[in-house]
C-alpha cells in the first residue's frame, strides 16, 4: 500500500488517548464544523433535563449523560440539525442545604440571621462553580454540548416564564391554599411534597411503644388503652377511634381489642363505646383548654397492632386530620416549623420531638397512666434532601388540584414512545394516582411564587417580571433581580380594591423551575429573538444563552426524544408534561429514554460511608470515558446497573479485539509492497456483506434506542473479523495480498462509524489511523453509510459453518484431545448450508474429511429420576438401575423398559453422548461428531504442528520482523519431521531446515 499508517501499541492508553483527542477536536473546531455541516438539515429536537448544578457529576449521571450523547451524535452523523443546549437546575431546597452546610447554617432561623441577600449570594456561587465542575466532567465524558449557552433554570427569564404558567393555572381556578396535614422536615422547616416524599428514602428507626391509659369519665376505675410510637402527638390528643364492628373486651379496668379464648370482664362492640368521654392524657396543657375527648368510631382502625383503640391527634398526623373533618374534631399542632413543642403543649414545651420522648414518658408514668413502655424498630420516612426523620404538621400550603388536567395527561402519554415500553405504565400509574401538586416551600433561595393576596379576598398572580414592574406601588427599584429578599420589598396595588398589597414569603418547588425549560429555552410566545436574553436575572454572566423568538419555538417543539432517570417519572416528565398540557395541551415530548438505579458490582447501593462509591471523576481516569461509556450502553436500561472496576476491566479486555484487528492490518498494511487488488475472494464477499448487516443492525437499534443490541451487534462483528476474516487470511496478509488489506480496511473504517456514537474517543482515534490521505478529518463528519445490498445466502451459510466449527470446538474440548493434534473426521448434521464451508471447518477443526449426514456416533445413556422411580418401584429400584446402567434397555412408545418395568419419558432422566471413539457436541438441532482414534500420520502432523508453534514463538521472543526470513535448525531425533519440511518452511518463513546442529531443542537465526 502506498499510505503508511501510524503504528499502534499493543493495548490502548484509554485515558491518554481520549484527553489527546479531546485537545484535538478543540484544535481542529470539530464540533462547531459538525454543527455547520448539519445546519439547515432536517431537525431532531432534543431537550436536556436540567442538573443541579451544587455537586460534582456522580457516576449515575455519567450514564444518562452518555445516553443522551450516544442518541445526538447518532443524529449528527445522519445529518441532523439539532439542539445542543445543557441545563443547570440552580435553586431549591438543595441548593439551600449544601450551602447551609458549608456554612455551617443549622436552622432557618441561622439564615435568617446570616441575611437572605448574603445567603443568595452564596447559592448563587455555588451553582457557578459546580456548574463549571460538571462541565468540566462531560466534557471529559466527551459530551458534545453547546457550552456556555446553557439554560439555568434561576434566570429571571425563566421564573418570570413560571409565573405566566402560575397566573394560567389561577385563572383556571386550579390554584388554591390548603389546610392540610403533610410530611414535614423540621431541619429544612418545610413540607416534603408527595413526589419528594418518593424521593426520600426509608430507613429503620427505632422510636418508643407506649401503651397509655385514657381514664373513661363517669366510668370509674375504667379506662382505654391506646398505643402509641410518637409520644409528642399525646399532647394534642382529642379523641380515640374504635372500630365499631369489633369486639373489645375489659379486664383490670382496661379496654382493649378482645381477643378470642380469653376472660374478659365484659365484651361490647366497639359501637357501645363510641361517644363516650375520657380524660386526656394532658388535659392541665393551656393548649387543651376547653377540648372535650371523646371515643368517635372509625371503620380503618387496624386491628393487628396496638390495642385496637386509635389515639386521635388531628394536628400531626395525615389520617387524623381527615377524621378530623368528619367528626369536626379540633386540630392542635404541638410542634412549629423546626419541630419544636410549642408553649402550651405540657412538659416537653421547647424540646424537639425525640427530646421530648423521655420527658413525656416520665411524665405519664408519674401520673399512672402509662402501662407499658419499650422500643419499636420500623421503617420511617426521611428528608429526601438532608436524611431528617420527617414529622406530620397541619400547615397552609400552595396547592394546584390536578383532577382536570389528569385525564388528559393520560391521554397524552398514550401517544408517547417509551423505551422501554412498560415506563409507559409507570407513567399512567403515576397520574392516575397523583395528588394536588404541592407548589409552596417555606425557604429562601427559590422562585418567588408571584402571589398576592388582599384582605379585600382578591388573589392577585403576577404573570411576569413585566407586569410585576407595571403594578409596582413601591421596590422595584431595589429588584435586582428576581429571588429574596429583594422580591419581598415589591408591593403592587390589589386589582381589585387598590390597596398595596406583599407577595407571600413562599418560594416554589423546584420541579416548577424545570417543568417550564421547553417554554423558557425555546422563547415560547416571545415576539423577537433577544441575544443573550435567556441569562437574565441570577443567570447574568453565567450562561450567554439567547431568548429565542416564538418561530423557533415551533420548529423546534416538542421534543422528538428526552432520556433521564426513571425517578423522573414523577418529578421532571412530570412537570414538563403538567406544563405543557396547561399552557397548550400537548405533550412536550414524543419519544422518551429512561433507566434504572446504578450499584455497585456486586449489586449493593453506592455509598461513600460503605467505602464502595466511585466518583465520576476517578472512573474517567481509571477506566476512560469510552469503557464507562461502553458499560452504560451494554447495559438493559430496564435493569439496575452493576458498575465498577471489574466490569470495566472486562470491557477494557473486550475492546482488546478491535484494536488488535486495526493494529493487525496496520502492521501487515505497512510492510506490504504497492499492488493492485485483485479479484475478491469469496471470503472478502462475505465480510462485505457482514459489514452491510452490522450497518441495517446498528442502525435499527439506534431507531429503537436499545443500546444494548449495538454493543451485542457490534461485539459480535469484531468476533466475526477477528475470528473468522482475519484468521481465515492470515496467509493471504503475509503474502501482502491488495484484496484482504483493502477489504479488510473498508470494513474496519465502516464498522468505527456505527459505533463510534457509543464509544467517540476510540472511534475517532482508530478512524485517524486508518482514514484515507484527503477523506474527512474526523469520523463525525463523515455521512452515515449507505444501506449497501448483501449476500443473505452467504451470510447465513458462514453463521452456520461457524456454529458448526464452535460446536466442533466444543466437542474436541471434551475429548481432552490438545488443539493442535490432527482427526480423522468429523460428521456434521442438521447444518446442511455449512456444506459450501468443508474446508474451511476441516482446518479449522483440523480435521482431514467432513462428512455431512446423520450423526450415529452417539448412544443414549438412561438413569433413573430417582424422586419419582424410587416411591414406585421400591426394592426393584436397583435391578432397574443396573439395567439401565448397562445399556440393557428397550426404548417403547416413547419410554423405556428395563428389568421387566416400563419407565414412562419423565421417570427417566436421558442423555445422549458420543460413543466409545467419538466426541460429540451438539446445540440448536445441529449435531456434530468427531472421530477421535489416532493414527502414525495424525500424530506425526501433530508433532509437527508442535514444531510450528514452538518456531513461531521463538521468532517472536528474538524480536524478528514479520519478514525476516530464518534459518532453522532441529535436533537429530527430529529428523522425521523433515518428510513435513516444506510446510514447516511455509509457516516459519524459514528458508533452509538443517538437523546437522546436534542441539537438543530447535533453534533459529536471521537468514
Ligand atoms: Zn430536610
Ligand atoms: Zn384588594
Amino acid at each position: 500500500m502506498a499510505q503508511t499508517f501510524p503504528s499502534l501499541p499493543p493495548v490502548p492508553d484509554h485515558s491518554a488517548l481520549e484527553r489527546e483527542i479531546l485537545a484535538w477536536w478543540d484544535e481542529q473546531g470539530t464540533f462547531d464544523k459538525l454543527r455547520e455541516q448539519n445546519r439547515g438539515g432536517e431537525r431532531w429536537s432534543f431537550i436536556d433535563g436540567p442538573i443541579t448544578a451544587n455537586n460534582p457529576m456522580g457516576v449515575h449521571h455519567a450514564w444518562g449523560r452518555t445516553l443522551k450523547d450516544v442518541f445526538q451524535r447518532y443524529k449528527a452523523l445522519r445529518g441532523f440539525d439539532q439542539r445542543y443546549q445543557n441545563g443547570f437546575d440552580c435553586q431549591g431546597l438543595w441548593v439551600e442545604v449544601e450551602v447551609e452546610k458549608s456554612l455551617g447554617l443549622n436552622s432557618k432561623r441561622d439564615i435568617e440571621e446570616y441575611g437572605l441577600a448574603e445567603f443568595a449570594a452564596r447559592c448563587k456561587e455555588r451553582v457557578a462553580e459546580y456548574a463549571d465542575v460538571i462541565t468540566e466532567q462531560d466534557r471529559r465524558l466527551g459530551r458534545w454540548m453547546d457550552w456556555d449557552n446553557d439554560y439555568h433554570t434561576f434566570s429571571d427569564t425563566n421564573i418570570s416564564y413560571i409565573w405566566g404558567f402560575l397566573k394560567a393555572v389561577h385563572e383556571r381556578g386550579w390554584l388554591y391554599t390548603g389546610h392540610r396535614a403533610t410530611e414535614w422536615c423540621p431541619r429544612c422547616g418545610t413540607s416534603i411534597s408527595q413526589h419528594e416524599l418518593y424521593a426520600g428514602e426509608y430507613k429503620e428507626l427505632e422510636h418508643p411503644s407506649l401503651y397509655v391509659r385514657f381514664p373513661l369519665k363517669e366510668r370509674e376505675d375504667e379506662a382505654l388503652v391506646v398505643w402509641t410510637t410518637t409520644p409528642w402527638t399525646l399532647p394534642a390528643n382529642v379523641a380515640a377511634a374504635v372500630k365499631p364492628d369489633a369486639e373489645y373486651g375489659l379486664r383490670e379496668g382496661q379496654w382493649r381489642l378482645a381477643h378470642e379464648g380469653e376472660d374478659y370482664d365484659r365484651k361490647v362492640e366497639g359501637e357501645e363505646l363510641v361517644g363516650l368521654e375520657y380524660a386526656g392524657p394532658f388535659d392541665e396543657a393551656p393548649a387543651q383548654d376547653g377540648i372535650v375527648h371523646r371515643v368517635i368510631s372509625w371503620d380503618e382502625v387496624v386491628l393487628d397492632e396496638g390495642t385496637g383503640i386509635v389515639h386521635i391527634a388531628p394536628g400531626a398526623g395525615q389520617e387524623d386530620f381527615e377524621l378530623s373533618r368528619v367528626h369536626g374534631l379540633d386540630v392542635l399542632v404541638p410542634i412549629d416549623e423546626s419541630g419544636r413543642m410549642l408553649a402550651g403543649f405540657g412538659p416537653a414545651e421547647g424540646l424537639s420531638t425525640d427530646e421530648a420522648e423521655d420527658v413525656i414518658i416520665e411524665d405519664l408514668r408519674r401520673r399512672e397512666l402509662l402501662v407499658e413502655s419499650g422500643t419499636i424498630t420500623h421503617r420511617y420516612p426521611t428528608c429526601w434532601r438532608c436524611g431528617t426523620p420527617l414529622v406530620f404538621r397541619v400547615v397552609d400550603d400552595w396547592f394546584i388540584a390536578c383532577d382536570e388536567i389528569r385525564q388528559p395527561m393520560l391521554d397524552a402519554n398514550a401517544t408517547v414512545q417509551w423505551t422501554p415500553d412498560f415506563y409507559s405504565k409507570r407513567m399512567d400509574d403515576w397520574l392516575r394516582n397523583m395528588g394536588d401538586w404541592n407548589i409552596s416551600r417555606k425557604r429562601y433561595f427559590g422562585l418567588p411564587l408571584p402571589l398576592y393576596p388582599c384582605d379585600c379576598g382578591e388573589l392577585n398572580v403576577i404573570g411576569s417580571r413585566a407586569e410585576l414592574e407595571e403594578r409596582a406601588t413601591a421596590g422595584i427599584d431595589q429588584l435586582q433581580e428576581l429571588h429574596r429578599p429583594w422580591i419581598d420589598d415589591v408591593t403592587i396595588a390589589c386589582s381589585a380594591c387598590g390597596k398595596d398589597v406583599h407577595r407571600i414569603p413562599e418560594v416554589g418547588d423546584a420541579w416548577l423551575d424545570a417543568g417550564i425549560v421547553p417554554f423558557s429555552s425555546l422563547g415560547w410566545n416571545n415576539p423577537e429573538w433577544i441575544e443573550h436574553g435567556y441569562a437574565t436575572g441570577a443567570a447574568k454572566g453565567l450562561s450567554g444563552a439567547d431568548l429565542p423568538d416564538h418561530e423557533y419555538w415551533e420548529s423546534w417543539f416538542p421534543a422528538d426524544w428526552i432520556s433521564e432517570m426513571r425517578e423522573q417519572i414523577r418529578l421532571w416528565f412530570y412537570s414538563i408534561s403538567f406544563m405543557s398540557m396547561t399552557l397548550i395541551g400537548k405533550t412536550p415530548y414524543k419519544a422518551v429514554l429512561t433507566y434504572e438505579k446504578l450499584l455497585d458490582e456486586h449489586g449493593r447501593e453506592m455509598h461513600r460511608s460503605w467505602g464502595n462509591a466511585i466518583s465520576a471523576d476517578e472512573a474517567l481516569d481509571s477506566m476512560g470515558a469510552d469503557v464507562m461509556r461502553w458499560l452504560f450502553c451494554e447495559a438493559n436500561p430496564g435493569q439496575n446497573i452493576k458498575f465498577g472496576y471489574g466490569p470495566a476491566h472486562e470491557v477494557k479486555r473486550r475492546l482488546l479485539t478491535l484494536w488488535n484487528s486495526v493494529k493487525f492490518f496496520v502492521d501487515y498494511a505497512n510492510v506490504s509492497e504497492d499492488g493492485e487488488a485483485g479479484e475478491l475472494e469469496p471470503l472478502d464477499r462475505w465480510l462485505e456483506s457482514r459489514v452491510e448487516q452490522l450497518v441495517a443492525e446498528m442502525t435499527d437499534a439506534y431507531e429503537r434506542f436499545w443500546t444494548p443490541d449495538l454493543i451485542a451487534s457490534f461485539e459480535s462483528f469484531v468476533d466475526d473479523l477477528s475470528n473468522w476474516y482475519i484468521r481465515r487470511s492470515r496467509r493471504r496478509f503475509w503474502d501482502g495480498d491488495a484484496a484482504a488489506l483493502v477489504t479488510l480496511r473498508h470494513a474496519l473504517l465502516k464498522s468505527l462509524v456505527v459505533i463510534a456514537p457509543v464509544m467517540p474517543f476510540l472511534a475517532e482515534h482508530l478512524w485517524r489511523v486508518l482514514r484515507s490521505e484527503g477523506g474527512p478529518e474526523s469520523i463525525f463528519l463523515v455521512a452515515w453509510p449507505e444501506q449497501g445490498e448483501r449476500d443473505e445466502q452467504l451470510l447465513a451459510e458462514v453463521a452456520e459453518t461457524r456454529r458448526v466449527v464452535d460446536l466442533g470446538r466444543q466437542a474436541r474440548a471434551t475429548s481432552q484431545l490438545p488443539l493442535r493434534q490432527p482427526l480423522r473426521r468429523l460428521v456434521v448434521q442438521g447444518a446442511e448450508l455449512s456444506r459450501q464451508h468443508e474446508h474451511e471447518i476441516r482446518e479449522e477443526l483440523r480435521v482431514k474429511e467432513v462428512e455431512f449426514g446423520e450423526v450415529e456416533a452417539t448412544e443414549l445413556r438412561v438413569k433413573p429420576n430417582l424422586p419419582l422411580l424410587g416411591p414406585k418401584l421400591g426394592k426393584e429400584l436397583g435391578a432397574v438401575r443396573a439395567a439401565l446402567e448397562a445399556g440393557d434397555f428397550e426404548q417403547v412408545n416413547g419410554g423405556f423398559r428395563a428389568a421387566g418395568h416400563d419407565l414412562s419419558e419423565n421417570e427417566v432422566l436421558v442423555e445422549r453422548v458420543g460413543r466409545e471413539g467419538w466426541a460429540v457436541a451438539h446445540g440448536d438441532g445441529l449435531t456434530v461428531a468427531l472421530d477421535t482414534t489416532l493414527d502414525a500420520e495424525l500424530e506425526v502432523e501433530k508433532r509437527v504442528l508442535d514444531l510450528i508453534h514452538e518456531l513461531n514463538a521463538m521468532r517472536r521472543d528474538a524480536g524478528l520482523e514479520l519478514t525476516d526470513r530464518i534459518v532453522v535448525t532441529l535436533p537429530q531425533g527430529a529428523s522425521d519431521l523433515l518428510e513435513h519440511a516444506d510446510w514447516i518452511k511455509d509457516e516459519v518463513l524459514a528458508v533452509e531446515i538443517r538437523t546437522d546442529g546436534g542441539s537438543e531443542v530447535p533453534q533459529i537465526a536471521k537468514a
